[in-house]
């Protein structure tokens, strides 16, 4: 039986550990409270639900849950068309690299901060996108102009609310004008985005310069994360 198959834990009265741990030193049996029980409960539910598709992803040979969301976009948007040119935006471990390749992708580079394991049929750079020079190294590297440029980026969060913003939003401005640069007329561009993320400069630049742009929440997003998806469609014949 899988994990996701087996009943949550019942709800019993539960004598927490005490041997060795400072509560069980003199200051006697704490017991969990119904309100302990009934968070820890959601937790594992919410665990389950959410393994549930790092599960899938492995028994499929994905290397990453984040495989499926764009196969929800592109199943929705049809982005991946047979022969284009794609260039991933934090690609590690190379789930989204696997995916434009299986629809038919003819190139494809992916960059990301952290070393990604070959995939054959694909060029993975190991680099700081913000860096200067590592744009064109991309563009070199694909041979061309792209025609659907994704970006997955995110940047460990520290927990400092604005500062954490402000990241975000860093990572989204520099993947837009990226996109805004290089794409072919009529490319497309994915990138992750927050919910209540202030993308309104972003937002409005995209609108300008592409046919469409639509907010996706992929399913196998997680529900309790504010993570959704902007999508930028059929870029503008401008130059
Ligand atoms: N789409 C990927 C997949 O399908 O496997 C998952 C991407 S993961 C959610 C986000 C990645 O963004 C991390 O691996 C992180 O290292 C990368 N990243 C964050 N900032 C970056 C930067 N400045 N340059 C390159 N990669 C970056």
């Amino acid at each position: 039986m899988s994990e996701d198959e087996k009943s949550p834990p019942r709800r019993k009265m539960v004598r927490l550990p005490t041997a060795g741990t400072a509560a069980g030193r003199g200051m006697g049996t704490k017991m969990k409270t119904a309100d302990d029980k009934s968070m820890s409960s959601q937790q594992w539910i919410k665990r389950q639900l959410a393994d549930k598709w790092s599960e899938r992803a492995r028994a499929e040979g994905w290397r990453s849950r984040a495989a499926f969301k764009l196969m929800e976009i592109d199943d929705r948007l049809g982005l991946i068309r047979p022969g284009v040119r794609v260039i991933d935006l934090g690609a590690a471990p190379g789930g989204w690299v696997q995916v434009a390749l299986k629809r038919g992708a003819k190139a494809v580079v992916g960059v990301d901060l952290l070393m990604i394991e070959p995939i054959p049929g694909a060029e993975l750079i190991q680099a700081d996108f913000t860096h200067a020079g590592v744009d064109q190294q991309l563009i070199d590297a694909l041979g061309g102009a792209p025609d659907l440029v994704l970006s997955d980026m995110a940047h460990n969060t520290i927990g400092h609310r604005q500062t954490d913003h402000l990241k975000i939003i860093a990572l989204i401005e520099i993947a837009a004008e990226f996109a805004l640069r290089t794409l072919k007329p009529g490319g497309h561009f994915v990138t992750k985005n927050f919910q209540g993320g202030d993308a309104g400069g972003v937002l409005a630049e995209l609108r300008a310069n592409f046919r469409d742009v639509k907010y996706i929440k992929p399913a196998s997003s997680r529900k309790d994360s504010s993570e959704v998806y902007l999508v930028a469609l059929d870029r503008n014949q401008t130059r």
